[in-house]
């Protein structure tokens, strides 16, 4: 056991920058080539040692984030004290920034930071690998908001590969009003794709060739996301942010995951700052905000 009485991690919010969704599987789950890159939004979780599993949560919008078992953060705790058969006696407490329901995984991001938090206060010393293994029981998103960085995710895109990135990306988010359920994003994709022969997912050269080079432009010209047409069709205001976003001088802008975030590669830091200033100006977001990748995973503070 260690003597600390709590414990910080802080975690990373994510945008795929490729998100290539092959046909629903017999089991429901898609296969993807999911590129992941690790962007400087950031949850915090604190873990410190209590009379019993207790959730709390500050900042915008945490109204909609559950406090019972069914948060993400809380059933990471259940998961790796059951692995190391002691009680999941613990206060997590989650200051949150990254949007909620936003496509931009900050549930898995919570759970994430969770675990770390969690193995650190109890001192289980769980291995990398068990680590990983409870992420990928959480959920698909949940390994790599562990590692951070950039990542190609596989299977439903918890198989993880990670990848070389030539430099930083100056990126914006806008953040929508309310979420989307990825669940419904996943639905009217199969909707839309019914009777389509949907190609099998596979990562773009390309696109590793971009990231590879740290080269924002031709990054640009390759980010491309499976799930954007679903998003767009259960909010089509999505549409007029992706435009003004662009108009403000993005090199490109795209749908954060599943969804109702707009991503935007700029040229450079200050391209970002002049996007983010027209987009929460132009009255299509509730918010703007500026963000590089890639930064590391799940880090104690
Ligand atoms: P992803 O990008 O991984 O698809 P997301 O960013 O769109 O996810 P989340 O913010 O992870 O969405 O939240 C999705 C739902 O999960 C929320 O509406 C909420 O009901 C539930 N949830 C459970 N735990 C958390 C948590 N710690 N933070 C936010 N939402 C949580």
């Amino acid at each position: 056991m260690t003597d600390r009485s709590a414990v910080t991690v802080r975690v990373p919010a994510k945008v795929n920058v490729q998100l290539a969704v092959g046909g629903a599987r017999p089991d429901g789950f898609h296969d993807l080539a999911n590129v992941f890159l690790a962007v400087g939004l950031y949850d915090e979780v604190t873990a410190t040692r209590a009379a019993s599993l207790r959730v709390t949560a500050t900042g915008p919008d945490t109204d909609r984030v559950p406090l019972d078992r069914t948060n993400l953060a809380a059933r990471a705790a259940e998961l790796l004290a059951a692995r190391y058969g002691i009680a999941p006696d613990v206060h997590l407490h989650i200051d949150k920034d990254i949007p909620v329901a936003g496509g931009m995984a900050g549930g898995s991001a919570d759970a994430a930071g969770a675990l770390v938090a969690c193995d650190a206060l109890w001192g289980t010393g769980a291995s990398r690998d068990e680590l990983l293994s409870i992420c990928a029981e959480l959920g698909s998103d949940v390994p790599f908001s562990l590692v951070g960085g950039a990542a190609l995710g596989r299977g439903r895109g918890e198989l993880l590969t990670p990848l070389e990135v030539g430099g930083p990306f100056h990126w914006v988010f806008a953040v929508a009003d309310g979420g989307l359920s990825t669940p419904a994003v996943y639905r009217e994709f199969d909707r839309l794709n019914a009777g389509v022969d949907v190609p099998e997912p596979e990562a773009s050269p390309a696109l590793l060739g971009a990231l590879r080079a740290g080269d924002a432009g031709a990054l640009a010209g390759v980010l491309s996301n499976g799930l954007q047409a679903a998003a767009l069709s259960l909010r089509p205001s999505l549409a007029a942010t992706l435009e003004a976003g662009v108009a403000a001088g993005a090199l490109a802008g795209l749908v954060s995951g599943s969804g109702p975030t707009t991503a935007f590669l700029a040229k450079d830091a200050e391209a970002a700052g002049v996007v983010a200033e027209a987009l929460a100006a132009s009255g299509t977001c509730r918010a703007a905000r500026v963000a590089v990748g890639p930064v590391p995973g799940a880090t104690v503070l």
